[in-house]
């Protein structure tokens, strides 16, 4: 779930937005908490000012608040009244540090105007440089820089920029007049024109300008200056960055905030540079400076590729073979200025940093710094080492990782240097990244697997009868279905790469082949998935393994120690089982035995039973099914040895077992020795039209006991063997699906007793055992006190509480629910992060009441939230004993709720 933004607390916002002050120059930023700060001011700008305040030499300028930037839109796009007058004594402050005047013929002051938000969105707003030059000021410019080729090339840089950003002028616009002047100069470099060149440029490009817009280029510094605060305002509203939030869940309400600086110039000649830094390596985390510069440059061009940037350390230089002299080597002197720096930046925010910096005639200016973004190998090693420093607390190192990016390191990932053709994109429905041949069809997949092939099982969506074939492929792809459809589910806990969802790709079934966007993809050609973006490319591309370094694993054992919620897992095959507890899962909080009814060699029992007219027929059937499923548990059981297991009880409407294609029937009919009739009338009996609502859960015990009985069987006799077996025994906990009323579970719980008591008096053994209910209807959380009089635990179901709480259906929902979250209704997508105003209040509502009655009651989650990490900070806060969640969330789930203990604590 998206943290609500903090409200930007008392001392800040209240203090500058009732006394009305929208300018902060950076020396005079107001007192208060680091976080607070950077709500108001953004994440630049309070660094910025943080810079000035520990005597880094920084630029002096100015910032105007994110209060400033909803204002702006909160007045329907205009500035508040008093904004005017700030900006302008602002300026003044900047013109007396640095003794320049904006506008000022002979000594121009001129400015950067950058975007900055309370986290960094790199890239995804607006920024002009050199503000403040016009056909005077460049003459003052040149003069006091005796350097008429470097202010001419300044006032181009900027009329591209500024034309771009605030008078919307395409950049191939200029870029084309560019091209064309050198070919006829018959020059390559930038570095080749001379002054008199971007003179006869600057007027080409103000005709276009003025061909493209209608008006002249403004010569007027302060209408410069307000055309970019407001453009940099507006960028905050552009879809580049609309999207950029809804990816990060960062809120529209943040606003950007706008820093004025006052410009170094990188690009003056060979005694200037202008780089980017680490403090750290950002892509392994080791702890060596980082980064890259280039001598005679402006920032962008460090970034834009026409010249390639050199190394900053000698180290790095050698490493990577080059010529080009490092810093290190080029600039000694300010070199070691830096690495001071550096090194007093990441001990003052105790993080590794992203630093931007420029070096002005040997003079070594700070532009920037800001928390590094790292991948998940680097942000735990860095964490580790940090600790080892102590830099930082255990308890900060665990709050350094993002969860989630757990993920990219228990699956193999593609390598970020591969050539990628994506022909579509779906939902990143289960992490992890796989090439195979594509098929259509369940059984295909396993026979190319028993061949020896890799594939990748394309299907529109999937149901319970191509668990094989998700098995034996590598990874998964469907058209239909979102988060938690039922290949998303599946596919996470087998840990299959899954792409759901992918709505652009039409599935022709009958010619074995998919469309999309023009394109035909046939059966047996190579895709790849990527499970962690939702990209599906044409071809094999290359991925690299899993590495889970020491690094890992002391985070784990940290984050374990500091837990108070145990972390289960759903699984139901021995094989899943054995990975969930290898990467440490505490129990099974979910084991759907219905999964265990589509192996070969039963399915034909379990039709068998469901076509059975009567109790007498079903239970000769179910007792054939009884000593597969007791084999299933003995596995289960022996493999969890002393943990807790959930076990729950038939879920699915029947129909779903029954054979679907004619060819199925036929074949099913003559085993069974049935008329074909016969089963299609079952079949059409069995249909419902909305069977999510139907004849499923414990409704199907209601109707059919002998069902939970063979089940319950199975699972006591499953423990006496272990016992026999001297296996150290497990505590079933067996759980009793879509309950809604105390009735039912009543009812349920006496047939449960009813069989322990058979197999306790058969066997002459005192078995343990426990049962519970999934709250997975609301009325069952809103009826949870009489419910809990007959039940041990309760389990959150929050799939299906999600899906009957919202009235939203958890197969369809990826169709609109992403309306619904561009419109801003919902934060994020339900069914994948807890809704906590709703589902949330019936999980805290059914909580407290079901610990009314019985305060040992144990209370559990099992629906796909258990592997988010908001949720779980959720359910830690609600008092849940546990999560559980697929194999593969397991470390996420550990880290997850360890973070939530630490949160809780402050
Ligand atoms: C749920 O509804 O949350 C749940 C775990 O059950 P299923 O997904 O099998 O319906
Ligand atoms: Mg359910």
């Amino acid at each position: 779930m998206a943290k609500k933004p903090k409200k930007i607390t008392s001392s800040v916002k209240s203090k500058p937005s009732s006394k009305g002050i929208w300018v902060y120059n950076f020396e005079d930023t107001p007192k208060a908490d680091k976080q607070s700060l950077k709500n108001l001011l953004g994440g630049k700008g309070a660094n910025l000012s943080e810079m000035i305040r520990i005597k880094l030499p920084v630029p002096p300028g100015f910032t105007i608040t994110t209060a400033a930037c909803n204002e702006f839109y909160k007045l329907n796009q205009t500035y508040p009244a008093s904004l005017k007058n700030q900006v302008n004594e602002s300026i003044k402050k900047v013109e007396k540090k640095i003794k320049k005047k904006f506008g000022d013929a002979s000594n121009p002051l001129l400015v950067s105007v950058r975007s900055g938000a309370r986290v960094s969105m790199p890239g995804m707003m607006d920024t002009v440089l050199n503000l403040g030059l016009n056909d005077k000021t460049v003459v003052g410019l040149a003069k006091k820089t005796n350097n008429e080729t470097f202010a001419y090339d300044s006032y181009r840089r900027f009329i591209q920029m500024y034309s771009n950003v605030v008078l919307n002028v395409d950049h191939h616009n200029f870029e084309d007049l560019i091209e064309n002047y050198k070919l006829t100069k018959g020059v390559v470099l930038d570095t080749e024109m001379e002054a008199n060149d971007w003179k006869s440029l600057i007027g080409s490009f103000r005709e276009q300008i003025k061909k493209e817009t209608g008006k002249d280029f403004p010569q007027d510094v302060n209408a410069q200056l307000w055309g970019a605060i407001g453009a940099v305002f507006q960028s905050w509203k552009n879809q580049r960055a609309k999207t950029y939030r809804k990816l990060n869940n960062i809120p529209e309400e943040w606003g950007t905030a706008v820093n004025v600086q006052s410009m170094v110039f990188g690009n003056m000649g060979d005694d200037c540079a202008t780089g980017v830094a680490f403090t750290r390596n950002p892509s392994t985390g080791e702890n060596s400076f980082y980064g890259e510069y280039l001598i005679n440059a402006q920032g962008e061009d460090v970034v834009a590729g026409i010249r390639t940037p050199q190394n900053i350390t000698k180290k790095a230089r050698l490493e990577s073979s080059s010529k080009a002299l490092s810093m290190e080597e080029s600039m000694p002197k300010v070199y070691k200025e830096l690495v001071a720096i550096y090194k007093k930046l990441e001990k003052h925010y105790r993080d590794m940093q992203d630093i931007e910096f420029t070096v002005e005639n040997n003079k070594l200016w700070m532009l920037q710094t800001r928390s590094g973004k790292r991948t998940a190998k680097a942000s735990i090693k860095i964490a580790v080492d940090m600790v080892k420093e102590k830099l930082i607390t255990k308890d900060e190192a665990l709050l350094r990782i993002d969860p989630k990016m757990l993920a990219t390191l228990l699956h193999p990932t593609l390598d970020p240097k591969a050539v990628k053709d994506v022909i579509a994109r779906g939902l990143p429905a289960s992490p992890g990244a796989a090439t195979g041949r594509v098929t259509f069809l369940a059984d295909d997949a396993e026979q190319l697997k028993s061949q020896g092939h890799k594939s990748i099982l394309v299907r529109q969506e999937t149901s319970p009868e191509d668990i094989h074939g998700m098995n034996a492929a590598e990874g998964i792809l469907t058209c239909r279905g979102g988060m938690t459809s039922h290949a998303a589910v599946v596919a996470r806990g087998m840990g299959r790469p899954c792409v759901s969802g992918a709505g652009t790709i039409q599935i022709d079934y009958k010619n074995k082949v998919f469309r999309v966007n023009e394109r035909v993809i046939k059966e047996g050609d190579i895709i790849t998935i990527d499970g962690s973006t939702g990209e599906v490319m044409v071809g094999e591309v290359t991925t690299i393994k899993p590495d889970i370094s020491g690094d890992f694993s002391t985070i784990m054992a940290w984050a374990d120690k500091t837990r108070t919620l145990k972390i289960r897992t759903n699984a139901e095959t021995p094989l899943d089982t054995k990975v969930a507890r290898d990467f440490g899962a505490e129990g099974i909080g979910l084991c759907r035995t219905e999964h265990m009814f589509f192996d070969e060699e039963r399915i034909l029992y379990v039709r068998q039973m469901i076509l059975s007219k009567n109790t007498e027929d079903r239970s000769k059937a179910l007792k054939n099914i009884l000593p597969f499923q007791k084999k299933d548990f003995i596995d289960i059981f022996k493999t969890m040895r002393g943990l807790p297991v959930t076990v729950r009880l038939l879920d699915p409407p029947l129909h779903e077992f029954l054979p679907k294609s004619e060819k199925e029937i036929a074949s099913v009919a003559k085993i069974l020795n049935i008329s074909e009739q016969e089963i299609n009338n079952r079949i059409n009996d069995l249909h419902e039209e909305n069977p999510m609502l139907g004849h499923r859960g414990c409704r199907l015990a209601i109707s059919y006991p002998e069902i939970y009985e063979m089940q319950c069987e199975a699972i006591f006799e499953a423990l006496v063997e272990c016992r026999k077996a001297k296996i150290q025994s497990v505590i079933p906990e067996i759980m009793i699906p879509l309950v809604s009323t105390a009735k039912e579970l009543e009812i349920l719980r006496t047939l449960v007793d009813k069989i322990a008591n058979q197999v306790q008096k058969k066997y002459s053994i005192k078995i343990d055992y426990l049962v519970g209910t999934m709250i997975e209807l609301p009325r069952a959380a809103l009826n949870a006190y009489e419910i809990s009089k007959h039940a041990d635990f309760f389990s959150f179901g929050t799939n299906d509480l999600t899906q009957t709480t919202l009235g939203i259906s958890r197969d369809d929902s990826g169709k609109f629910l992403d309306d619904y979250v561009n419109s801003n209704i919902f934060k994020i997508d339900p069914f994948v992060s807890i809704d906590v105003d709703g589902v949330g209040q019936l999980v805290k509502l059914a909580c407290e009441s079901g610990k009314k009655y019985n305060s040992k009651i144990k209370l559990g989650i099992c629906g796909e939230h258990g592997g988010d990490p908001d949720s779980i900070d959720f359910c830690h806060n609600a008092g849940l004993n546990y999560v559980s969640c697929s194999p593969y969330r397991v470390p996420i789930a550990r880290l997850s709720a360890a973070q939530a203990k630490i949160k809780s604590k402050h």
